[in-house]
């Protein structure tokens, strides 16, 4: 074998040590830290917060939502994210988190569901899920990579349109097993914080009403995947077995 031939191999080996020691992944499965994962999280979100209408200064929505925030997110933990849910000046049906645990809560939404609590509070869980179970990280990962996770890090080159892509990635719906998993987690939370979990309910059939009236459109990309009766079937197993009821569900 020709030295040259090596040459790949070598150049290989010398990347995933490269990799292992920037990570710190050496046998980890995760490819970044956790505090690359909050840093990209913030770079991404403050640009998604900057372009789609800014932060809310309706005094009654941040105030509902910082009282949902201050209630849900200890039982979150573990594991332990620096969560940051805000209200977004945005009249879509929407809400949004971002890896690390940057939350939007579109005003849009509060308007829709009446800025009822137990409603809101069940959405925050669902994206707290996304967070926690870090659907949210492991999806930048594996379509944008590491090298492209460290350019937004440190704001070089491409650095805006690598935020823009993380947001576009954020509003996708994360497929089937990982939407129920939030949807479960979010129940969880909502109960465990004292809110009625039921209303998950209330919120899910809200969607799919939303879907039937204005197909396609942009303001229903919080729940946009098709089989909506899965989800409120899933949701309702769960409640069932958990025996939890409430004002949206009397087994
Ligand atoms: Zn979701």
């Amino acid at each position: 074998m020709r030295p040259r031939s090596l040459y790949p191999l070598f150049a290989l080996l010398l990347g995933c040590l490269l990799l292992a020691v920037l990570a710190g992944c050496g046998g980890g499965r995760r490819l970044i830290s956790k505090d690359q994962e909050i840093s990209m999280g913030r770079q991404a979100a403050d640009q998604f917060e900057r372009e789609n209408g800014g932060q809310s200064t309706d005094p009654a929505a941040v105030q509902l939502v910082s009282r949902i925030a201050a209630r849900l997110v200890p039982v979150t933990k573990p594991p332990d994210y620096p969560y940051d849910i805000r209200v977004l000046n945005n009249r879509e049906i929407n809400a949004v988190a971002f890896p690390g645990g940057r939350i939007y809560v579109f005003s849009g939404l509060i308007k829709h569901f009446d800025s009822n609590p137990d409603k809101i509070a069940w959405v925050v869980g669902h994206e707290a899920a996304h967070v926690a179970r870090q659907h949210a990280v492991r999806r930048v990962e594996r379509q944008l990579g590491y090298e492209a996770i460290i350019a937004l890090i440190f704001n070089k080159g491409d650095a805006p349109q690598i935020a823009g892509a993380v947001a576009s990635l954020m509003l996708l719906d994360y497929g089937r097993d990982n939407e129920l998993e939030a949807d479960r987690y979010g129940l969880t939370y909502a109960h465990a914080a004292g809110y009625d979990p039921t209303a998950a309910l209330a919120v899910l059939q809200g969607f799919q009403d939303l879907q039937k009236h204005k197909p396609s459109n942009l303001e229903i990309m919080f729940m946009t995947h098709p089989g909506e009766d899965t989800r409120i079937n899933h949701v309702r197993d769960y409640l069932k077995n958990q025996g939890w009821r409430g004002a949206y569900y009397q087994p």
